[in-house]
């Protein structure tokens, strides 16, 4: 049974912010170009608006998941004045198969390519898989949406020369591309 609703699932570090590398706080995170307006574009179309970020830098010791949340409140904050919008739900891994400290270092099915967070998301939102579409930086973005059966998959890659499609995905150099891509 599929919902009623299309969601967009958005990887954070590389599709929110730069992934200058365990993002943690408010000071060094800088905002990708092109994603106010792509959320602003998929709040006009009455997407669910979601965040499934991998973020092993908790479960590595670097920062904690008070951290984790306290940069993604200051986040939307920044979102909802710039693309007066907010995130629907934010899904989060913490967990490293062997990287992990203690309770972190264990296989989850949440962790990115696996599908978990994505299926989550499905579930909780009641989003429709065959309507929603899923942005990540890395091809384990794509695999767990396609894992959980979301069928519009974009891989955000800078350095593409044009928006192209290969293998079952989009590739596009700037993020406002895939509002394109919304009213193909
Ligand atoms: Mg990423």
């Amino acid at each position: 049974m599929s919902g009623a609703r299309a969601g967009l699932i958005l990887d954070r570090d590389g599709v929110i912010n730069v992934d200058t590398g365990f993002v943690h706080r408010i000071e060094d995170c800088r905002f990708v170009p092109g994603i106010f307006d792509l959320l602003r574009a998929a709040r006009a179309r009455d997407f669910a608006i979601v965040v499934a970020t991998n973020q092993s830098g908790i479960g590595r010791g670097y920062f904690s998941e008070a951290d984790f949340h306290r940069l993604m409140e200051e986040i939307g904050h920044v979102v909802a004045a710039q693309a007066g919008t907010v995130f629907d739900a934010v899904y989060f891994c913490p967990d490293h198969p062997t990287e992990g400290i203690g309770v972190y270092r264990r296989e989850n099915d949440w962790r990115k390519p696996h599908p978990g967070m994505m299926r989550q998301a499905i579930a909780d939102l009641g989003l429709d898989p065959a309507r929603s579409w899923a942005v990540g930086d890395k091809m384990r973005d794509l695999e767990a949406a396609a894992g959980a059966g979301i069928a519009n998959l974009v891989l955000f890659d800078e350095d593409a020369a044009s928006v192209t499609r290969s293998h079952g995905h989009w590739v596009v150099p700037k993020l406002t591309d895939v509002v394109a891509l919304f009213d193909r």
